[in-house]
């Protein structure tokens, strides 16, 4: 039984230079749940005046305001408290997250508790990893490097995982001393606003986080082409961040690019069968299979295909699909019909490209939601469009292989290269393979836990750059070297 209800909720506003407001020209877009396709409210549509205004509230935050010329460890005690301000409301955002996107409670809960840890992790990491190098020359100099804030970043981000990916980029951001202008996905703004709430008691001086809401090619294009914004860290699909280079090249902003992903899962014969089919299905149904490190992909060694295959048909027919709100579902409805539209589209082209789909119908009670049953596309081969394209959905290609070589040629022939996870008991194949499947984070014998040491981020078309760690420091901060003679060095007297 649901004890949590689909209810409406207030208007979503800007939150700009310290203060809740209406856009500009008032304009607004209507938000969806997932699940009812109902109204869930109205959110203020921010669009480049709105972006104008946060930016300006950035800039003078940054140039003029308190924050840059704080001690680090008075900047960080709000990083803490924003921390422990958000531990306070899990299980607001938590449901907000749920309404908002189809996410399970049960999956957004655990997101959302970590997302505290965000701001905590890189709160410990500006004090102890935020460090400079020094140079010496012989008895002429000493060289250093400072790490300097590098302004005011501009963060977009889409709608699979809000609060997570949100506070993924804030933290650093704002741990590192630069201004913030976030701009969440117009499919998922709810989660955003608690952001904001929470910021905004932890007395964060006005102006150094500001959200825009409103629609890429509006808002987002705004912030992306302002003069007066440094960095743009965007995560979404690969299409989009291609655009978003091209236009910021004008303002020659720093990108950071975290885009799409077709995740190869290899399963060679003598692996832990039940381990590495929890990990398959885990991997590739849940949040929805919106998942940018999903194991979309399944290559299975020969010699256990059949039993692995009829393996994972028995538990894919039993992945529980329903409410987003009710404690045991584990794949609720996708984000928005039109991503839903997008998603069926790809079971009909499995079908056209002579592949097996496998999938089952949608209850009566669930059909007002944008559901689609937990599926697999067998009988694939890798040049099908189900095998290379993104379909950002609970569907599964399965693909065989016969050998080592087979495995990593078939797993490196697509676009991508995002995530990878190879399961084998041969721990030395294990290493091989993953040093040569061309992504930017690979997983042995383990489903995808991360390390927020660790950097982040995908090669090929999944990604430029690396975040996570001490490597979003790379990103977020300009470095300066500082040449300081300690000698008399030669100096050329020119016109003496
Ligand atoms: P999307 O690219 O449609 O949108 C992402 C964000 O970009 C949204 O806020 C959107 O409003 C904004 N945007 C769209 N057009 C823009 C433009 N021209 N200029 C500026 N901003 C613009 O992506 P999505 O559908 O929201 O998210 C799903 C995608 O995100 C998938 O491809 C998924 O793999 C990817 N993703 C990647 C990672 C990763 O870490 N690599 C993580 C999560 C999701």
């Amino acid at each position: 039984m649901t004890t949590l209800e689909h209810t409406t909720q207030p208007d979503i506003l800007l939150y700009i230079n310290g203060e809740f407001v209406k856009s500009e020209d008032g304009n607004t877009f209507e938000n969806l749940n997932p699940f009812t396709n109902n109204k869930i409210n109205k959110v203020y549509e921010g669009r480049k005046t709105d972006i104008d205004k946060a930016v300006m509230a950035a800039r003078e935050a940054f140039d003029h305001g308190p924050w840059k010329k704080m001690k680090v460890t008075e900047r960080l005690a709000y990083i803490y408290k924003i921390a422990d301000l958000i531990d306070q409301e899990v299980e607001k955002i938590a449901y907000l997250e749920a309404l908002d996107t189809g996410l399970p409670i049960k999956q957004t809960r655990s997101m959302v508790s970590r997302a505290s840890e965000n701001f905590r992790f890189y709160a410990r990491m500006v004090d102890s990893r935020l460090i400079g190098e020094a140079y010496q020359v012989d008895d002429h100099f000493i060289n250093y490097t400072i790490n300097l804030p590098a302004g005011v970043a501009g963060l977009i981000t889409p709608w699979n995982a809000p609060f997570m990916l949100e506070t993924w980029k804030v933290a650093p951001a704002l741990a590192t001393g630069n201004t913030v202008i976030l701009k969440p996905a117009e499919f998922s703004p709810l989660s955003a606003n608690v952001l904001a709430e929470v910021i905004d008691k932890s007395g964060l001086p006005k102006g150094v986080f500001n959200v825009v809401h409103g629609y890429g090619e509006t808002a987002g294009d705004a912030l992306v082409k302002h003069l007066d914004v440094q960095l743009i860290s965007f995560t979404g699909e690969t299409v989009t961040g291609s655009t978003i280079i091209k236009n910021s090249a004008d303002t020659l902003k720093e990108c950071s690019m975290e885009l799409g992903g077709k995740s190869p899962i290899i399963i060679f014969d003598d692996a832990d069968f039940e381990r590495a089919l929890d990990a398959c299905v885990w991997g590739i149904f849940s949040f929805n299979g919106e998942r940018c490190t999903a194991n979309s992909r399944l290559f299975i060694q020969e010699g256990i295909k059949d039993n692995f295959i009829e393996a994972l048909k028995k538990r894919v027919a039993k992945v529980r699909i329903g409410d987003p709100l009710e404690e045991t579902t584990e794949v609720g409805p996708l984000i928005h019909k039109e991503h839903y539209d997008k998603v069926v589209s790809y079971l009909e082209i499995a079908k056209q490209e002579g592949a097996e789909v496998l999938t089952r119908d949608i209850p009566d009670e669930l059909k007002n939601g944008n559901f689609v049953a937990p599926s697999m596309i067998l009988h694939a081969s890798n040049d099908m469009r189900v095998a290379q394209e993104e379909i950002f959905g609970p569907i599964l290609t399965v693909m065989s292989f016969k050998d080592e070589d087979e495995a990593i040629r078939l797993a490196n022939d697509i676009d991508y290269g995002l995530a990878g996870y190879v399961w084998t008991n041969d721990i030395k194949r294990g290493h091989r393979v993953a040093h040569q499947i061309d992504a930017g984070m690979l997983w042995v014998n383990a489903q995808n836990v991360r390390d927020l040491r660790t950097p982040f981020g995908g090669s090929k078309s999944s990604g430029i750059g690396r975040e996570g760690g001490h490597y979003a420091f790379d990103f977020y901060t300009e470095k300066k070297i500082i040449h300081v003679a300690i000698g008399d060095h030669p100096i050329q007297q020119f016109g003496k």
